[in-house]
């Protein structure tokens, strides 16, 4: 998918609104529009890759894990517990071609399989 038709970059170039939780150089996290948990939000990274397996150098990931645990400070889940999950094509059902990473929390979740 190319960047001008990505609906994530859209919301980092605040093309299309969204509720703004954390914001460095690197990265935006905000929460999803569709919680599937009490905390849901997403971690992108502000420049486009497709998902995880596109060839993402190592600093955009480390930034994007090193913004995790400021959003579950910010969500309140930090001591908690919450999960962070990143879906990768079609048989993970990725559906937005951003990466993206989903932090979730704010009460129990299941053990086994994480899938949402
Ligand atoms: P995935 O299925 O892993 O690709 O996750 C995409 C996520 O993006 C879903 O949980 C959607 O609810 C969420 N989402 C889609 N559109 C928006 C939007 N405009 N603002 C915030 N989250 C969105
Ligand atoms: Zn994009």
């Amino acid at each position: 998918m190319s960047a001008q038709d990505c609906l994530f970059c859209k919301i980092v170039a605040g093309d299309i609104p969204c509720t703004k939780v954390y914001e460095d150089e690197w990265v935006l996290a905000f929460d999803d529009i569709a919680p599937h948990m009490p905390v849901h939000t997403l971690v992108v990274p502000k420049a486009h890759y497709d998902s995880i397996a596109d060839d993402v150098p190592a600093e955009v990931l480390a930034r994007v894990f090193a913004a995790v645990p400021e959003v579950a400070r910010i969500k309140g889940v930090n001591a908690s517990g919450f999960r962070t999950l990143a879906n990768t094509g079609q048989d993970a059902c990725q559906t937005v071609g951003h990466l993206h990473v989903h932090v979730l929390g704010g009460a129990p979740m299941n053990s086994g399989n994480p899938s949402l």
